[in-house]
This record gives C-alpha cells, sequence and structure tokens, in this order.
C-alpha cells in the first residue's frame, strides 16, 4: 500500500492518502480545502487515480476539499450519515466497509467529540485513523458540537482500544510535531483516558477544561455541511494568464505546448549559460530573453514587465529557481516550463 501523511499547519490537520500499488486507485482521508494543489499535485507525481474522499467528521477548526476535489477528479464522497451534510455519495454508519480496489476501511463509530465521528479501520488492522475521538496523548474537545464526554470515553476505550496493541494511530490533528502513535502507546500513556482512568475520571477532567471557542468555527461548519463547497458554487479563481500546475514543489509550471501556442502573450527567459545556448539554438521563438542564472539577479531589470514570463533552462531546474528572483523583482505571473528543454523535444 502507498500511504502519506500530509500536514496543514494553519489548522494542524493530517490528511492521508492511501493508495493501491496495483490498481493506482487512492483515497484521501481529511482533507484541508486550501491544501487542494499540494494534494492533487503528489496525486498526479504518484500516477494515482483518487476515488473516494472521506471526512472523519463534521470539523470546526477547518473547511474540508471534499467538494473542491470531487469537482476535480470526480471521486466519490463519504461522510458519517449522522452528520446529514449535503453532496455526500456515501452515508455511512458503524459496520460499513468502505474503500477502494486494494484498500479496505471498516467504519467504527466513535461518537463524542461530535454527533458523526468516525474512526476507519485498515482491514488488516495495521492502521486506525482517529479523527479527533482519540489523538496522541490527547483527545478531541467535547464542550460543543454534540460534544458528550461519557459517550467520547466509551468509544475511545470500546471500539479504539479494542484494536491490536501495535496498531498505529493517525488522529486527525496534533499541535506538537507528534505524527503517529499506537494503540498500546495510548492505552499506557494518555493522560486523559489512558493509565487505567475510568468514564468519570475521564468525564471530569473534560468537563474542568476552559478551552477557547475555534476561531474559525462560524466559517467552517455551514461549509463542512455543504461538503465543502462554497455558499456561491463557484470553484476559487485559478490564474487566468495560464494553464498552471503547481508541483508538489511548489512550482508554478506551464508544459511546452502551451508556451507554443501562447507565445505572442508571454516573454520567455532562457537561463542557460552562453555556452549551451550556442549548442541548441532556440530559433523559431520569439519573445526570447536570455540571461543567465548566475546573472539573472543583477540584471533581472532587463526582462521586460509587459507579459508574463516564462523561463527556460536545459531540464527545467535551474529556471525553476529564476521564478524566485523574479517575483523578488517584482513580476507576479511567472511560471517554470516543466521539464525545460528536455521535455521540449516530445513534441
Ligand atoms: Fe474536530
Amino acid at each position: 500500500m502507498i500511504f502519506r501523511q500530509l500536514y496543514d499547519c494553519v489548522s494542524s490537520t493530517y490528511t492521508y492518502i492511501l493508495a493501491d500499488e496495483n490498481s493506482r486507485e487512492a483515497l484521501i482521508i481529511d482533507p484541508v480545502f486550501e491544501q487542494i494543489q499540494r494534494d492533487l499535485a503528489l496525486l498526479r507525481e504518484l500516477n494515482l487515480e483518487l476515488k473516494l474522499i472521506l471526512d472523519t467528521h463534521c470539523h470546526a477548526d477547518h473547511i474540508t476539499a471534499a467538494w473542491l476535489l470531487q469537482q476535480k477528479t470526480g471521486a466519490k464522497i463519504a461522510l458519517a450519515a449522522a452528520v446529514g451534510a449535503q453532496g455526500v455519495d456515501i452515508a455511512l454508519t458503524h459496520g460499513d466497509t468502505v474503500g477502494i480496489k486494494g484498500v479496505k476501511l471498516e467504519v467504527r463509530a466513535t461518537p463524542g467529540h461530535t454527533d458523526g465521528c468516525l474512526s476507519y479501520v485498515l482491514s488488516d488492522h495495521s492502521m486506525v485513523f482517529t479523527g479527533d475521538a482519540l489523538l496522541i496523548r490527547g483527545c478531541g474537545r467535547s464542550d460543543f458540537q454534540q460534544g458528550d464526554a461519557a459517550r467520547l470515553y466509551h468509544s475511545i476505550t470500546e471500539q479504539i482500544f479494542s484494536l491490536p496493541d501495535d496498531c498505529a494511530i493517525y488522529p486527525a490533528h496534533d499541535y506538537n510535531g507528534r505524527t503517529r502513535s499506537t494503540v498500546c502507546e495510548e492505552k499506557t500513556h494518555n493522560p486523559r483516558v489512558g493509565g487505567g482512568a475510568n468514564e468519570r475520571d475521564f468525564v471530569q477532567y473534560m468537563k474542568a477544561m476552559q478551552l477557547p471557542h475555534p476561531k474559525k468555527i462560524d466559517e467552517a461548519l455551514p461549509a463542512n455541511m455543504r461538503s465543502g463547497k462554497p455558499e456561491d458554487g463557484q470553484l476559487p479563481s485559478e490564474p487566468a494568464w495560464a494553464d498552471i500546475r503547481i508541483s508538489f514543489a511548489g512550482i508554478p509550471e506551464v508544459d511546452s505546448e502551451w508556451v507554443i501556442q501562447n507565445q505572442p502573450s508571454i516573454n520567455i527567459l532562457d537561463v542557460r549559460e552562453q555556452d549551451e545556448t550556442a549548442v541548441a539554438a532556440l530559433g523559431d521563438l520569439y519573445n526570447l530573453i536570455h540571461i543567465p542564472l548566475s546573472e539573472l539577479r543583477d540584471r533581472v531589470s532587463e526582462v521586460p514587465t509587459d507579459k508574463p514570463v516564462v523561463t527556460l533552462c536545459r531540464s527545467g531546474k535551474r529556471s525553476s529557481l529564476a521564478l524566485g528572483i523574479l517575483k523578488n523583482a517584482g513580476h507576479d505571473k511567472v511560471a517554470n516550463i516543466r521539464g525545460g528543454l528536455l521535455g521540449w523535444q516530445h513534441h
């Protein structure tokens, strides 16, 4: 199985991608709206086809990317039936099995943080995605959104602690840099619910906590009840000047075909050294400027500002570094030509 853990540092949310090596089908758990470019880039670069989008619950601290990912990939959205959200294709209840070719998840209801909290257990019981029911050395709060500490205690001890001791726990959040735990570790060391704590210990602990109102709740809850569809139903705007794809490395890229078709409206900056440009002449390109990368910082004012700039080099590596130099100099419409001249020759 292909497995990736991704992090959104604004909401401290973990997103997980699970995929089957053979079928190349993928599922994603708890995707974050603002991270869709990153997640789509990783799926693309790993040659995976997203088939299923799962949320562990209706989040109060961030907006799910479920709807947006569905618009981009056609994948199905699955969520607890108990949430009652719009746009859900597969309404899940306790005991269901959900998944893709080669990766199956067992659905366990773990309410208490919210009514609709689910944990997803990998079919061989080697991993569990606990959402906010159980966090690493912590647990989700139970003081709003139908929260109920006693219910949460039963969910954790009966549905999660009943898994094998070495089952890995992957939560929806961590605020201290911890990435995974195990059932045994949490049973022993969780300061709220581990080490033999009973229901009364746990409930009193949870009642005594004084937590601030979540910052994004007023925006996140209504949006998540629509599976993350914006109120106006519109896709977020993307750069209109080019057909840009952002790589997992975070680099805005266009392909050479687009460059050839759009040549009159862009400037092409070739950042190869003098001796390289002599070898492979680009005679049929116009609006071509040549400034070697090593001189670009000093000569950046020579790059015209009337048009967007796409950068070019042999393999597309140095030209991606040039984007930062251009941006610092005030160019806002810039992109790298994916694969550089090596990619170009395929056309
Ligand atoms: Fe939550």
